[in-house]
Parts: structure tokens; sequence; C-alpha cells
């Protein structure tokens, strides 16, 4: 209460910039923590997209936790631009060892299976009676939200609806229990395993937009410099790698498991390969040298935490354009609808139908 704190969304340059950069699950959190544990002092705060709960707790000694490679960057970031120092601030990836706290606080992810991986990681490492406290949008607190929470925590409660926005209250009871993450599936038709860890995209099975552009990936003894751009698990890259023989293959991805998951699935199925492989945790092709890529590969993203949005692949094709060489290749896949070809048009002056079927195309542009 009183005080205000300026957040921007990030990437700063979106084309969307009325979106905002919290919601009333972040509002509630905040009023709840003060409220219920103004005494708390190591707090752990988990999935705070751009920073608004580390902005507004701050005057706790907070560690705060997430996958993303562009929620690290706006907390920095929203940090600075609100004169927020670092001094009492540790930020954690995803694949970080957690520690005990006084107190957990977060958002409830949008992905179940990773939500899961979170709760079992803290029942390794809370004190007994520590609370726990996740917030979320009504909509996303289920049943089985709420059961996950009982079953690695203890006993939870859920608190009134305010603003359409909801948390549900727990403490520290139950025993120690182990994630059922990284989860490993063989691919079909390949001699193949795929590892994945908790919050990768398509974790379960093969994304059909991956499976559909499986069939256009490039076959060449040329020493290709080629991008796995969005890499997830690394499906794309991997299936590049033995059609490739001679290639450089870098895979990038935003998602810390994502790429700790294609790094996996090299070192598991390609480990012979691994010499000619780097694996990069990035915001699109940011850091990429402008002209020094041959072929970059992408399965875009569609959304950004809860948003629709076609800015990432915008940002994607903008990035792909610079880093490749003249004469380099773009080749993506996408969902029909989403219209790329009308992107790369604009970009490359034209474009390519490699393939098509009822639902994706796969499209190529030359630089
Ligand atoms: N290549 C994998 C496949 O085909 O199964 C995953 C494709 S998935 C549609 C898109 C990927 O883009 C996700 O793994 C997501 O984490 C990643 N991504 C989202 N935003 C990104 C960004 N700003 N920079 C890099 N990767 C991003």
């Amino acid at each position: 209460g009183g005080t205000h704190y300026t957040l921007h969304r990030f990437p700063l340059e979106q084309k969307n910039r009325s979106l905002q950069a919290w919601d009333a699950a972040d509002e509630y959190l905040i009023d709840y923590v003060k409220e219920h544990h103004p005494s708390a002092k190591k707090l752990l705060i988990l999935n705070d997209d751009f920073g608004a709960l580390a902005c507004a707790l701050h005057q706790f000694d907070i560690s705060a936790l997430s996958d993303s490679y562009v929620a690290h960057q706006a907390w920095h970031y929203n940090l600075a631009q609100n004169a927020l120092d670092e001094s009492n601030f540790t930020a954690l990836s995803s694949m970080d060892k957690l520690d005990d706290y006084d107190l957990v606080i977060g958002r409830i992810p949008k992905n179940s299976g990773y939500l899961q991986h979170q709760l079992a990681q803290l029942s390794q490492t809370l004190s007994p009676n520590t609370p726990v406290i996740l917030g979320g949008k009504t909509k996303a607190v289920h049943t089985s939200t709420i059961n996950l929470v009982s079953r690695y925590i203890g006993p939870a409660s859920t608190t009134l609806a305010v603003k359409k926005a909801r948390l549900i209250t727990a403490s520290m009871h139950n025993k120690a229990q182990q994630s059922p993450f990284p989860k490993s599936w063989s691919l079909e038709g390949t001699p193949y395993t795929l590892h994945n860890h908790a919050n990768v995209f398509s974790r379960d099975s093969l994304d059909i937009g991956a499976r559909f552009f499986s069939n256009y990936l490039p076959q060449s003894k040329k020493a290709l410099r080629i991008v796995d751009l969005g890499c997830g698990n690394g499906v794309i890259g991997l299936l590049t790698l033995a059609q490739c023989p001679q290639a450089q293959l870098t895979f990038v991805d935003e998602s810390c498991m994502a790429v700790a998951s294609a790094r996996l699935n090299v070192e598991q199925n390609h480990e012979h390969d691994l010499h000619r492989c780097q694996f990069v945790q990035s915001d699109c092709l940011t850091g990429f040298a402008a002209a020094s890529q041959d072929l970059i590969l992408c399965n875009p993203p569609f959304h950004q935490q809860n948003a629709i949005t076609d800015h990432i692949a915008w940002q994607m094709f903008n990035d792909a354009k610079k880093v490749l060489r003249p004469g380099g290749e773009l080749r993506i896949v996408g969902n029909r609808h989403l219209q790329y070809h009308e992107k790369l048009n604009r970009l490359f002056g034209g474009h390519k139908l490699l393939g098509s079927n009822k639902k994706f195309v796969v499209l190529s542009a030359k630089k």
C-alpha cells in the first residue's frame, strides 16, 4: 500500500504494449504476504513473470526462480528502473537447487507438470510448517491444482476470489517426494529416446507441427552452420545432426529446461556429435553475430505466458534475417492460419512453400 512501481513487460520492443506486466494475482499475493507474513526474512518467489513480486516485496531477502531467460531480464530491468538494488536478491534458474526458506510464494505455472516438479523440489528442502502460497487467475486454480499442493506440501485451502484471482495456501507437512521429471519416450521411426525436463514444450509426445517439419529437414554433406531456434527438447536439431554429418548445430531456447533437455538428448542419442553442438539460453538470437549462420530451422512459439501473440515469431524472423549470411535460409513450420508467409514476404521479399497439409505449412525464405 502506498508505494508505486513502474513495471515493463519484456521484451521491451514487443508490439502489444497495452498488456500489463502484473495482474490481480500479483496484487493479491503481495497484500497477503504483507498482512500474514510481515516478519518472514528469507522468501522464495516462484514464476514471477516480469518482476512485480520481486519489486513490491523488495524489503525481504529474496530468491526468485524462473525457467525463463526473458523473465530474468525483466526482473533485473524492472528492479533497476525502480531504483531497487540487488543486494538482497538472488536469481535462480529452474535447474538450480533449492534451499530452505521462511516463506514460499509464487504464480501457478500454466504447465501442471512443471508445478508438480516445483512442489516435489520444495518437499525435499523445506522445513516443517514453512508456508507455501500460490496465486493465479481463478480459472488457473483447478481442483487438480489444489490436489497437487495437498499431495506434495500438505492440506491446502483456497482463499476467496478477489478481482478474479485466487490463492492456494498450505504449509509444509508431507515427506520428501521425487519429481517425475525428466520424462522419457521413444521417438517413433527413429532409434532415439527423448528426455524432457518438466517445463519443456510438448514434453509428453512429439508436437504435430514438429512431426510435419521433420519431413522437410536439410540433408547435406556440407559444413553448414545451422541453428535450431526455439529448440524445446531439441528434436529438430537432433534429426538434423543425423542428416547433416558435417554441420555445426546451435540449439537455442529461452527456457532453461529446454536447453538442458536438448543437451541431454544429444548426449544420450548422439554423444559422438556433441563436439559439433552448442547449447544457448537466449531471447531469440540476441548475442549472435550478424551473417554468421547458413540455415535457421524454427517451429515458432505462438504465446508468451498466458498471452496469445505472434511477436516472438516476428522477433525470431527479424533476428534470423540479421544472423543469416547473404544467401542463407530460414526454414519454418507453422499453422496455416498464422499466415507466416506474410511476415516472410515483408522481411525477405518472398518465400517458397516446401510442403503443406490440412493444418501446417513449411516455408523457406532466403536472405
Ligand atoms: N523446436 C521444438 C519442437 O519443434 O518441438 C519446440 C517448438 S515450440 C513451438 C517453441 C519454442 O520456442 C519453445 O520451446 C519455447 O520455449 C521457445 N521460445 C519461446 N520464446 C522464445 C524466445 N524469446 N527465444 C527463444 N526461444 C523461445
